[in-house]
């Protein structure tokens, strides 16, 4: 075998254990003589399937019972809609906090709805912070706030969740979710497409508080309705049911892990092992601010940019890819989820550490 470390932002690496389990599966499903991908998405086999890994993701996010969990299809980018469609109940404003390129995405999105105001911005500085609590110029008649907890392009995350007070906050997670414990009970929604650290692209988790959904805007399409979905359990057409399996068995997988509390310390190590290689250096260079920085997608930059082609080829030599950063920062990004084993941050480093003394 010759499984490389792939650093992607997305579709990102799976646990090898993951993969070899759905391959030992893959054929034939336990004693069902089929696959899952051709069994009846109502049947008692596949039931059993997407309670268990709707309990498990209940287990390990510890979801309030007064929260529903929904497996939808369309993408987190779906979602950019879904929210103001869903959650609006009247109101003509919401908040939508501007850190990134998803951020402004979700609010192009809004702004065909609503009312956008944005409580902060770091545009002026490349989205090289997220804002403090004292800075969120808040509006409390917003019927929602918005916010993306992990930039993943910029390489920012919060690191504490933002008190909207009475106003429902809603949750980009789709690359942080899972890689550390929260609150779910401070949020009103949370939603994440699962090709970062949940499983394959084409599933989208939403989890929402059972008292938002229902007073939908008049022109809503039912697949777009969150009270269709919850009605229906995640049955309203065909969920996309091999990619619930896949996330079933990362839940697992976290589970025997030890948990997002026990994945979060792990999450700690590679990151500070990297930012400090990178800090470190003085040859590589890190463009967010420190408070800010994100344990899930690092960019970084060369002394010198015309190093970045050799960068990229010499590190993809060493079995390490998709190190390529986005253009809007230009330079590195190493996307580093649950699923990427801290020996795949220790080849990154001292790989860094060789290429840095030979070409600095
Ligand atoms: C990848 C990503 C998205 C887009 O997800 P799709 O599933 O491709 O629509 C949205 N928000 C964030 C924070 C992301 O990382």
């Amino acid at each position: 075998m010759s499984r490389i470390y792939n650093f992607s932002a997305g579709p990102a690496m799976l646990p090898l254990e993951v993969l070899e389990r759905a391959q030992s599966e893959m054929v034939e499903y336990r004693a069902t003589g089929m696959s899952v991908m051709e069994m009846s998405h109502r049947g008692k086999d596949y039931m059993a399937i997407i309670a268990k890994a709707e309990a498990d993701l209940r287990e390990i996010m510890a979801i309030p019972a007064n929260y529903k969990v929904l497996f939808l299809q369309g993408g987190a980018s779906s979602q950019f809609s879904m929210i103001p469609m869903n959650l609006l109940r009247g109101k003509t404003k919401a908040d939508y906090i501007n850190t990134g390129m998803w951020s402004k995405k979700a609010i192009a999105e809004a702004k065909r709805y609503c009312t956008v105001n944005v409580p902060f911005s770091s545009e002026d500085t490349n989205f090289s912070r997220v804002p403090r609590q004292d800075e969120l110029k808040l509006d409390a008649d917003a019927a929602y706030c918005h916010m993306t907890s992990n930039n993943t392009i910029f390489g920012t995350e919060f690191h504490y969740t933002p008190d909207t007070g009475s106003v429902p906050l809603v949750a980009d997670m789709s690359s942080n979710i899972l890689s550390k414990p929260i609150d779910v009970s401070k949020y009103g929604l949370i939603y994440a497409g699962a090709q970062k650290n949940i499983g394959p692209s084409g599933l989208t988790i939403v989890i929402v508080r059972e008292d938002l959904v229902g007073q939908t805007l008049d022109f809503t399409p039912a697949m777009f309705k969150y009270d269709i979905h919850v009605k229906n359990d995640s049955m309203y057409n065909t969920p996309p049911t091999y990619g619930i399996y896949i996330a079933g068995l990362v839940f697992e997988w976290l589970k025997e892990k030890g948990g997002i509390a026990a994945m979060e310390q792990v999450n700690i190590r590679k990151a500070a092992k990297l930012y400090g290689c990178i800090d470190g250096s003085g040859f590589y260079r890190c463009p967010t601010e420190k408070e800010s920085r994100s344990r899930m997608n690092v960019p970084f930059t060369l002394a010198n940019a015309e190093l970045d082609e050799k960068f990229l080829s010499e590190a993809k030599g060493a079995g390490l890819v998709t190190l390529k950063g986005h253009r809007s920062v230009g330079g590195m990004r190493a996307s580093i989820y649950n699923a990427m084993p801290e020996a795949g941050i220790d080849a990154l480093v001292s790989f860094m550490e060789d290429f840095a003394k030979r070409n600095g």
